[in-house]
């Protein structure tokens, strides 16, 4: 019989619909998968076994049908699940149950997905490289010494390494497509408001979105269905019809689409195999009946400073919630010390050093007197970044640039430098100040490591994403790790 776990979700669900494999065998397959391998890749926190086989178990009764029904999936720590642990990959949420489901978990259990269970992150999605996590990092399975991208590298790991063809990422200034780019997958960060919130622990409200992450273009697009569209939970949702995704998916015809590439995403900076799997990709769209133009957006220069007084802003006020009464951790409640000592202890055993520095960057920034000159200074430049995206609709359909400016790095290589580590995100941030949707699709190799495409799209056309996505897919052989170290 086929190796299970190397099936897409198309030909998983396949496989189940015709009989050639049961939902609690598909199930099996995966969890048998994790216990073999995950002890050295590390995507997961929780593996929640008997809640994945019985959901399967609900799939083979006939109970719940549908595309996906029956298709492992990876979900991010970042993610409620009622009585499943959620850490986000903090000390001071260990042992938190949720009381409830986040919309998106509701959605994919309707559908019938199986949740294996909860995948390893940067602590509180602040990172790219998952060595922010608690619970140490996670392993590159291209290569074990090297990163899998953060802050969703458990997502994309556990997808590269064959333990789920489907992943949940969150994706606040790149936590989906730097992930993808670096894992050879594909991750896909829709719309702002295109995917509810409720239920998300939150980091930075005004920026944080979940997206679908798979193995290919057709996978994503029928997980992005079943996960998006309006959820009157979530203030900032979108009421509007869910672009036509797995439509685009199927088709991939990219003539005469007017492809941008962006000026201020390339040149110093960018590994030489990086930009040369980029200009290839590019060929390969151009060559397929596409138009392509350089495109300036001259305040895209300006996104990654913006984006670290906005994102650490909204974060300390935020995490403001974690105060040793409400959640998880508790230190020293000895019934003689204060609630403010109680709380000091908790912040300051719980929060691990990045989420500090987060905390009091934010803090500084929204200080009085601090306020215009930091955080008011950066809104207005995510205004002008949102005038460079909406200028350049009115001669392209799509903007492109690379994912991420570098190959997966080795562990511990950036962990000492924030501003290094920060500017893996240079590339995907100005989409998510934006808000309007943003993918990376695997374009090929540089000495035996992917490289990620960025597609980013007006608002609301994700569509326009897949599109590029699948016809970059079709064109280019896709590579595959060797898992040379199972
Ligand atoms: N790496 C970025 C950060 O550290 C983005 C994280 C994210 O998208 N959640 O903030």
């Amino acid at each position: 019989m086929t190796d299970l776990t190397r099936l897409s979700a198309v030909e998983t669900r396949q496989a189940i619909a015709s009989g050639a494999a049961s939902a609690v065998e598909v199930a099996q397959a995966h969890l048998d998968r994790i216990a073999a391998v995950d002890d050295r890749v590390h995507a997961f926190l929780h593996v929640d076994a008997e809640g994945a086989l019985a959901q399967a178990r609900r799939v083979d009764t006939g109970e719940v049908t549908g595309p996906l029904a029956g298709v492992p999936l990876a979900l991010k720590d970042v993610i409620c699940q009622e009585g499943i642990p959620t850490t986000v990959g903090s000390k001071i949420l260990e042992g938190w149950r949720p009381p409830y489901d986040a919309t998106l978990t509701t959605r994919l259990k309707g559908a019938g997905v199986v949740i294996l269970g909860k995948t390893n992150m940067d602590e509180f999605a602040m990172g790219s490289s998952t060595e922010h996590s608690a619970y140490g990092p996670t392993h590159n399975p291209w290569d074990l010494t090297r990163i899998p991208g953060g802050s969703g590298g458990g997502s994309s790991a556990a997808l590269a390494s064959y333990q789920a063809p489907l992943a949940i990422g969150t994706d606040t200034g790149g936590s989906i497509r730097q992930p993808a780019s670096v894992t050879g997958t594909v991750g896909v960060k829709p719309t702002y408001g295109g995917v509810s919130r409720y239920g998300l622990v939150a980091f930075s409200s005004s920026l944080d979105q979940a997206g679908p992450c798979a193995r290919n273009v057709l996978d994503a697009a029928l997980l992005h269905e079943v996960i998006a569209g309006y959820d009157p939970k979530d203030s900032t949702s979108i009421d509007a019809p869910v672009p036509p995704v797995v439509e685009a998916a199927r088709s991939g015809d990219v003539k005469g689409l007017r492809i941008g590439v962006v000026k201020e995403l390339q040149g110093d900076g960018y590994e030489p195999g990086v930009t040369a799997r980029f200009n290839e990709a590019v060929e390969v769209l151009r060559g397929l009946g596409a138009t392509v133009t350089e495109v300036s957006c001259p305040h895209f220069g300006y996104a990654l400073p913006a984006y670290y007084l906005i994102a650490p802003s909204e974060a300390s006020s935020n995490l403001a919630r974690f105060d040793a009464v409400r959640y998880g951790l508790r230190v020293g409640d000895d019934g003689v010390r204060s609630l403010e000592e109680v709380m000091a202890l908790t912040r300051a055993q719980g929060f691990g050093p990045e989420v500090k520095r987060r905390i009091i960057l934010g803090t500084y920034a929204l200080s009085s007197g601090y306020y215009d000159a930091y955080y008011g200074q950066a809104q207005k430049v995510r205004t002008l970044i949102s005038g460079d995206f909406r200028k350049a609709w009115d001669s392209v359909d799509v903007l492109v640039a690379p994912t991420c400016p570098t190959v997966a790095f080795p562990l511990g290589a950036k962990l000492e430098d924030p501003l290094a580590m920060y500017k893996q995100d240079i590339c995907s941030i100005p989409a998510n100040l934006y808000g309007g949707p943003a993918a990376s699709f695997p374009a090929g190799l540089s000495e035996g490591l992917p490289v990620g495409l960025q597609v980013m799209a007006p608002t609301l056309r994700e569509d326009l994403l897949y599109l590029v996505g699948a016809a970059l897919e079709q064109a280019l052989p896709a590579s595959v790790p060797t898992l040379d170290w199972e």
